[in-house]
């Protein structure tokens, strides 16, 4: 029997990078509350993080010279100009991909690696089926309205800082002319073995590319190390990792990679509050402008997952553009992995469960089959075009740990996952479930 890809509780790696990577809000009423937040929090990120913020009460301002020129002119005949007020020229319906790397190795024996002929290969099928390879600060700039991407656009990002990004990796993407980023923790720096030293970070920063932060530890962030007080524990995690690349490098570190690509509603309000721009899952999916900033989903490519990087390049028949509000409603809730993530505490007790089999490849929609202990088959909906599974329970669940299992077909093969999650009265309440 096959697993799926990275998802299951009893998944044993090698390096457990991608073991737990679900990307979840908490909240009482989860889809629902996400999907009306993600607008606002974005719209937060964007007052929050930039030094325009008292611009945005004032939008003519900067964003129409005629109007602000009539406003400012004592003589009303001015209006009568026919000076039309110029539509920015930003591409709202472009869609953009990000790709999440590790090591390149000619034998790679664990799904962390990746050989570098099919890197090349994917670098040159990127090219083929016309996506725009774009830095990560063009990606933030479309975000913020501050200027237009290709409709098909992608980041390559390379986590860790492994020693083959930089003399692997980097010199193909150069031939192909492609930027990307390095997400790094600091900890990793120069300690020998596999790892980069910060000279050979420096080297990257001149020659152009993108260094961004990804821990000090590379800890799942949703737990303190034993004997440590966790906030104290995750502000370092999330400041001084930052504090270090910035300051050895002498860069702007605008964004962050959650280690394993887990959080909770702590850590992502803390990395908020931190500066940084966008917050980074290893949920891939194809997104629109208005994904929600703090949990950006990145395809995490291995070699022993090709179908990810199939179903990455699949931009759907004719780009559908990603825009309207059922669309971003759709790719809010598409963000997530699973709902309640693997081993979240929930003080909800009529939750939905949730999860996205986009990364699965091609699911028989009918087989989509999903249990929940104590309760056996549950009628759960699935939705083949967001690939979305979920069960709103109609009862009450008892105060306990429950186990969803879920199956289905792929290519004629059953698969199946499972995780847990645990109803408990004494859960912090999500603030978004107050909110919403
Ligand atoms: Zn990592």
């Amino acid at each position: 029997m096959l697993l799926f890809r990275g998802r299951g509780s009893f998944r044993a790696g090698y390096y457990p990078h991608f073991q737990n990577s679900p990307s979840v809000i908490f909240s009482a009423k989860p889809g629902m509350d996400r999907r009306l937040l993600a607008p606002l929090l974005v719209l937060l990120l964007i007052c929050g993080g930039c030094k325009k913020a008292q611009n945005l009460g004032k939008p003519d301002a900067k964003s129409s010279p005629a109007a602000n020129k009539a406003a400012a002119s004592p003589t009303p005949a001015v209006a009568a100009a026919p000076t039309p007020t110029p539509m920015p020229a930003i591409d709202r319906n472009a869609r953009f991909i990000v790709l999440c790397y590790h090591r390149f190795e000619d034998k790679p024996h664990d799904s962390l690696a990746i050989a570098p002929t099919e890197f090349h290969a994917q670098m040159q099928a990127l090219k083929d089926n016309d996506i725009a390879v774009i830095p990560m600060k063009d990606l933030l700039a479309w975000r913020r309205g501050e200027k237009s991407i290709p409709p098909k656009s992608c980041v390559i990002s390379i986590d860790d800082g492994y020693i083959s990004g930089y003399n692997v990796a980097w010199p193909m993407l150069k031939e192909f002319g492609y930027p990307f980023t390095m997400f790094i923790y600091t900890n990793y720096v120069e300690v020998g073995g596999k790892s980069m030293t910060w000279a050979q970070l420096e080297e990257m920063r001149d020659a152009g590319v993108d260094i961004e932060c990804h821990t000090v530890s590379h800890r799942d962030l949703r737990h303190a190390p034993a004997g440590q007080d966790y906030n104290t524990w995750l502000h370092s995690e999330i400041y001084t990792s930052k504090d270090i690349l910035e300051q050895h490098l002498g860069i702007k570190i605008s964004v962050f990679a959650f280690p394993y690509g887990t959080f909770n509603e702590t850590v992502r309000k803390m990395a908020l509050e931190a500066g940084y721009e966008a917050l980074f899952t290893v949920y891939g999916q194809h997104m629109g402008i208005d994904a929600p900033a703090d949990q950006l989903g990145r395809y995490a490519i291995e070699s022993t997952h090709p179908d990810v990087f199939k179903a990455a390049l699949n931009f759907g028949a004719n780009g559908e553009p990603a825009s309207g509000p059922i669309a971003s409603a759709q790719l809010a809730a598409a963000s997530m992995v699973t709902q309640p993530m693997n081993d979240e505490h929930i003080s909800d007790s009529k939750p939905t469960i949730k999860a996205n089999l986009a990364t699965m490849g091609e699911v028989e929609p009918t087989s989509v089959e999903m249990r929940v202990s104590g309760f056996g088959l549950v009628p759960a909906k699935y939705d083949p075009q967001t690939k979305l599974v979920s069960y709103e329970f109609t009862q009450r669940l008892v105060p306990k740990t429950y186990t969803v299992i879920l199956s289905a077909k792929v290519n004629g093969k059953k698969v199946e996952t499972k995780w847990n999650f645990t109803v408990d009265s004494n859960a912090p309440m999500a603030k978004s479930a107050a909110a919403g």
